[in-house]
């Protein structure tokens, strides 16, 4: 679940050389409302088998400010979003100030480090790396950014962090994110959750997670709300920086099993409700929409249809996520989160019996055989579950290009209504049959 790494270090060190060697040219275009995907700052990678995503904390800067603000805004950016810290050093150069001053705002974190010395192009300069054990974060890595030298080596250890966390992880345990554009009613929202009858479950200690996320047991189920810390800490200059509030949504979505996208009742939907839907709905995490405000909304016995037309009409492509009229100041209809998350979650998971599934597909063909298009009919042979979270059918046909992607859209429609996928996008992947 966990999956975020940040890259901190003074500049020139070659961060955003490592950033890209890491990512390659998995960036994507979804992402990139504020930039952050234009100016290299926040994208995914993968590593053998495992997916995370990566941000370059040199790329987001405060405007007039001093060497020593800029860099303690990176590694406090680091140490609140990321599960691991990737610490780039440069070799040629030796020990800095400022490397000291970064290496000594990691120590305070308990996010595992991992020391990074740059610019070790060739096997002459390895011995440099020795020096660099005094910064007292751990065993430094030589790599060459620019040669692409010792990558390799990094991700192993990212991904070996990222592993042990993993098994940290509560596997009953639903974690959910509440995002939404400034002052819809987050915190508000995050409040009367963690307001009405919560246990909290304190945090236990030597566990690599800095406190930002908050725990709680609701009738029986345990559920952990993501980024509470965000919430709480406003007014921090960096919060108001746009680049800085996209990477946040992105990183708690990465975190999260589900995501409650929170829309203002009082002003109705914005241009920028339909990014912030957008990145959910692209995580393929399991999503709620939350219509908050809803005391401030004038309304008669037909309002509330009226509105959840109006909202699917606006967020067209999240149709099979469940809407929910609340008010974070009254508490109303505040209970009814928690069903629609649990069933977001459960649904998000589910695995239907392949002989079963390929019934429905061939009922689908039948009741709606398929036209020509692309020069050729469409013919499913048979279909497979391959994933979950969220659930991945692959289609094994005669060719992928006959399917148009209205009857692609069909097909999704009758699983979600052999198997009910309420409040989780599926994927259909087309395969030709070998
Ligand atoms: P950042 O400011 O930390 O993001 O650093 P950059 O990635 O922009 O790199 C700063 C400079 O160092 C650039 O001129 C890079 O070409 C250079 N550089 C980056 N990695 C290496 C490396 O492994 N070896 C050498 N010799 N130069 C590098
Ligand atoms: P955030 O920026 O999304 O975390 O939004 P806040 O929770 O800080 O709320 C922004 C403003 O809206 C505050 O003044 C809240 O008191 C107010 N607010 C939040 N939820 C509701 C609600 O359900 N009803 C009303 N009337 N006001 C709300």
């Amino acid at each position: 679940m966990a999956g975020v790494v940040a890259i901190v270090g003074r500049a020139n060190v070659g961060k955003s050389t490592i950033f890209n060697r890491m990512v390659g040219e998995r960036i994507s275009i979804v992402e990139d409302v504020a930039g952050v995907t234009r100016d290299r700052i926040y994208a995914k990678a993968s590593w053998l088998t495992k997916e995370f995503s990566v941000i370059d904390t040199g790329g987001i800067e405060l405007e007039n400010a001093s060497f020593t603000t800029q860099i303690k805004m990176q590694a406090e950016i680091a140490i609140e979003e990321a599960d691991v810290i990737v610490f780039v050093v440069n070799g040629r150069e030796g020990i800095t100030k400022e490397d000291e001053y970064v290496a000594r705002l990691l120590q305070k974190s308990r996010k595992p480090i991992i020391l990074v010395v740059n610019k070790i192009d060739d096997n002459q300069f390895r011995d440099y790396i020795y020096e660099f054990y005094a910064l007292g974060v751990g065993d430094p890595i030589p790599v060459s950014g620019s040669h692409g030298i010792g990558i390799g080596d990094l991700l192993d250890q990212i991904i070996n962090q990222l592993d042990l966390q993993d098994e940290e992880t509560n596997e009953d345990e639903i974690s959910f994110s509440i995002i939404g554009r400034p002052n819809v009613g987050k915190s508000s929202l995050t409040n009367a959750i963690l307001g009405e009858e919560r246990v909290i479950v304190s945090n236990i200690e030597g566990t690599t997670r800095d406190a930002i996320d908050t725990p709680f047991v609701k009738d029986g189920q345990k559920y952990r709300v993501v980024d509470t810390a965000g919430m709480r800490k406003k007014g921090k200059v960096y919060e108001n920086i746009e680049k800085y509030s996209i990477l946040r949504a992105l990183t708690s979505i990465e975190k999260s099993d589900v995501i409650l996208v929170v829309i203002d009742g009082e002003t109705g939907i914005r241009e920028q409700d339909k990014h912030v839907a957008g990145y959910a709905h692209e995580a393929g995490k399991g999503v709620v929409i939350v219509y908050n405000k809803w005391d401030l909304v004038d309304k008669d016995e037909k309002t509330m249809q009226k509105k959840q037309k109006e909202i699917y009409e606006q967020f067209k492509y999240l149709d099979y996520a469940r809407i929910v009229f609340t008010s974070a100041k009254t508490g109303q209809r505040v209970d009814q989160i928690f069903p629609l998350i649990q069933e977001s979650y459960e649904n998000s998971r589910k695995r239907v019996q392949t002989s079963v599934l390929n019934d429905v597909l061939v009922d689908a063909q039948l009741m709606n055989p398929t036209t020509t298009f692309n020069g050729g009919r469409l013919k499913i042979f048979y279909a497979n579950q391959v994933a979950v979270c969220p659930p991945t059918f692959v289609l094994f046909s005669n060719d992928p290009q006959y399917l148009h992607f209205s009857y692609k859209r069909y097909l999704e429609n009758r699983l979600r209504e052999a198997f009910g996928f309420e409040g989780t996008p599926i994927h259909i992947i087309c395969r030709k049959r070998d």
